[in-house]
């Protein structure tokens, strides 16, 4: 397709994955803590070197047209479709004093757009890898994941914080990625669901959310005027012992918002001590408490996605819960091998009978983060745990 579009032989093929939080939802922008997995799905992208200072873009998921920018002007509102995503990684990487140029690039994309399992994040550190690669910038994990970031919120105006990035660039496989945002720290924490007889599904509603509609950057608000309010640099400073002195001190519509940023944080906590123990199975009822905090709390669940939890935990489930950012998008759940024939059943038949659209379901493993591939393919070398 490279050849097709460009007409000539790419230098290279960079993948990164999509990623499934485990648990952490909604607490990276807090300072806080958060355990996500990358997942199989990668977008990958054919790209090469040009020195002519021209960025050309093209993506199987587009609408067929390439779109041709000038590196030299590249400004945050002047790309407004897609293409402000892997144009903000080259506009964030000038920006940040790296020699880079133009180059020709090709995506194709196995993460499904719009389900919680940040394609977006996929798309921006496919392209800080691939340049880092062609340009030979020598950068870190990190160093891409925040580039990345810098992309999405100043380039493509998406107000995320940094644990879809971070897990899209610095996850490996056999390990959940235990972030504290605060501290800078990121740990590999060994999940081998498979190793106890344990599978994670999950179940793409198909509902669209849209990140940039406004609710996501309305609740962060939220979360900084709590924090200002109780004096303190973030929600991350606060313990659950804090909560009914908060609760004195906040107006009533921001305590909810409070309580499920400091529950949330503890139950990271208790899920890496888990996982650090093997206690895979453990990790069930975590989900559980994390989704009825998403859903009374944080209020960013919906019917379907409710109903895939309630049906999941019916059909045998050991937990499950929303994840990514909210109003949609996928849930996951862990399940016993002997039970997820049951559980995914149940669930089809339930969106059945409810009137929804047929969700997608299908298990993930923890699979490695953005890297250098020797060639295309959604098999074989790329899809290997
Ligand atoms: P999520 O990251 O959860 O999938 P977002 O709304 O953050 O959802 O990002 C989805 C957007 O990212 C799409 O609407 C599209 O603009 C862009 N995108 C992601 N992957 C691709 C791709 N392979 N080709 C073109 N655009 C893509
Ligand atoms: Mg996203």
């Amino acid at each position: 397709m490279f050849r097709n579009v460009f007409g000539a032989h790419p230098d290279g093929i960079w993948a990164a994955p999509g990623r499934v939080n485990l648990i952490g939802e909604h607490t990276d922008y807090n300072d806080g803590l958060a355990l996500p997995i990358a997942i199989p799905q990668t977008t990958l992208l054919a790209a090469r070197r040009r020195d002519d200072g021209q960025l050309r873009l093209h993506s199987a998921q587009g609408d067929g047209r390439v779109v041709d920018l000038a590196v030299a002007e590249l400004t945050p509102g002047v790309v407004t479709s897609w293409a402000a995503y892997p144009a903000g990684v080259v506009w964030a990487l000038g920006e940040a004093g790296h020699r880079i140029g133009g180059a020709d690039l090709h995506f194709d994309s196995m993460v499904p757009t719009g389900a919680g399992l940040s394609s977006s994040a996929a798309l921006e550190c496919v392209v800080a890898c691939a340049y880092d690669g062609l340009y030979d910038l020598g950068l870190s994990a990190p160093e891409l994941a925040r580039l990345a970031q810098r992309a999405e919120n100043a380039f493509a105006g998406v107000p995320c914080g940094i644990m879809d990035q971070m897990a899209s660039a610095c996850c490996t496989a056999g390990a959940a990625l235990y972030l504290d945002v605060r501290a800078g720290v990121h740990e590999q924490v060994p999940f081998a669901p498979e190793e106890r007889d344990l599978r994670l599904l999950i179940i793409d509603t198909r509902v669209k959310h849209d990140l940039g509609d406004g609710a996501y950057a309305a609740l962060r608000a939220g979360c900084e005027q709590a924090s200002s309010l109780l004096g303190l640099a973030a929600l991350r400073d606060l313990s659950p012992s804090d909560l009914p002195r908060a609760g004195r001190m906040l107006p009533a519509h921001l305590l909810p918002l409070v309580r499920h940023i400091v529950t949330e944080n503890a139950r990271v906590t208790e899920a890496v001590s888990h996982l650090r123990a093997g206690r895979i199975a453990e990790l069930g009822p975590i989900l559980t408490a994390g989704h009825a905090s998403l859903r009374d709390d944080y209020r960013i669940s919906c019917a379907e996605t409710d109903l895939a939890v309630e049906t999941a935990i019916g059909a045998g489930a050991l937990g499950a819960r929303i994840t990514g950012g909210g109003f949609g998008g996928s849930v996951i759940a862990l399940v016993d091998d002997d039970a997820a024939e049951t559980v995914g059943a149940a669930v089809i038949a339930a969106f059945r009978t409810h009137g929804f659209q047929a969700p997608n379901l299908f298990p993930v493993f923890p699979a490695p983060g953005a890297r250098r591939v020797e060639r295309a393919g959604w098999g074989g070398v790329e899809l290997g745990p």
